[in-house]
């Protein structure tokens, strides 16, 4: 097994010690402008109130018998590393953040216009901020970002989106950290992205292709395991329509790992544990929509579904640590 190390909340980790991990998952996700002008709507219960149950879910997540979660909270979808250092400092677990910027086309106006700066002085806006993020840490705060999430949505690669698809590929290459995706797999979106970062030089065997559990399409899965990628079934509990149920989505894997591709899945929530992207009622319509549904529901039905225990330990474990162990260019060149 790859063993290396991975930058958390609380510093660096060894990847043999992270245990259990669930990769995508989103802990704080509030805007600063709401946050700051409108915190009614922020914060409905008051900022104390959403870090005390933050921490309250992730302690239940610890006690389900998970160690590690990766959160890809990013620019434009409004993370928040300060609040995260808060909640860690009273839960015991393992959390590795990341860069990059969420968006379906364009980013942010301030990032659009400094990076057309940049670009018309020969240099890119995007990979220097994610490359700080990853190599100088994220504000005062002394965390460092692990892996670099990025996007395309059903229009998949857009002319917004594709400078952010390669500034991300260039700042992976140059970081050795691994690439996390958002993608439509109801469009085949998980290949447009692999072929343009294949294209930019990134070894495959670092992506991981997100939500791709949404689809029941196993030619397509396979398709995109066969470049060396990994799929990551990343919304169990998170009943969108038209995308797989649990049942189809545990029927998905337990076929995959039958044809020996239990080596390159793993699995999630996207769970969110405090947004004022989303009310009270639209959460309510999804009882299952909790980052422990995965430990104490899913997991069982795996096995009942033929799963084995050295799958599980591989798509919960194995292949998490290989994934989120940085590969630094002194290691790439002894290599
Ligand atoms: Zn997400």
């Amino acid at each position: 097994m790859t063993t290396g190390a991975v930058a958390t909340v609380r510093g660096q980790r060894s990847t043999a010690d992270l245990g259990r991990t669930l990769m995508h998952e989103h802990v704080f996700a509030v805007s600063a402008a709401l946050a700051n002008d409108r915190p009614e709507l922020a914060f409905p219960d008051g900022r104390a109130a959403a870090i005390d149950a933050a921490v309250a879910r992730l302690r239940q997540v610890k006690d389900a018998g998970i160690d590690t979660i990766v959160d890809v909270t990013v620019f434009g979808h409004d993370r928040d590393i300060p609040s995260l250092v808060e909640i860690n400092e009273r839960v015991d677990l393992n959390i590795v953040v990341a860069t990059g910027f969420y968006t379906e086309d364009l980013p942010s106006k301030t990032f659009e216009i400094r990076q057309g700066l940049a670009r018309a002085r020969g240099g890119n806006f995007y990979v220097d901020v994610f490359v700080a993020d990853i190599v100088d840490g994220i504000g005062s705060t002394g965390v460092h970002a692990g892996i670099i999430k990025c996007v395309t949505g059903p229009d998949g690669v857009t002319r917004g989106s594709k400078g952010l698809l390669r500034a991300s590929a260039i700042a992976a290459r140059e970081t050795g950290v691994p690439i996390t995706t958002h993608s439509d797999p109801h469009t085949r979106g998980g290949l447009e992205q692999l072929e343009l970062f294949a294209a930019e030089g990134v070894d495959l065997t670092r992506v991981i292709i997100g939500h791709s559990g949404d689809t029941t399409d196993t030619d397509y899965l396979k398709a995109v395991m066969d470049t060396g990628a990994t799929i990551a079934s990343d919304r169990f509990g998170y009943d969108l329509p038209g995308a797989a149920s649990t049942e189809e989505r545990v029927a998905v894997i337990a076929d995959l790992c039958g044809q020996g591709y239990a080596d390159r899945i793993v699995v999630s929530h996207d769970a969110m544990l405090h947004t004022d992207w989303l009310d009270a009622d639209y959460v309510a319509q999804h009882p299952n929509w909790t980052p422990t549904f995965i430990p104490t529901e899913v997991v069982p039905t795996l096995r009942e579904a033929g799963v084995s225990e050295a799958d599980l330990n591989q798509i919960l474990v194995t292949t998490p640590a290989r994934l989120l162990a940085a590969v630094t260019k002194e290691h790439r060149e002894r290599t």
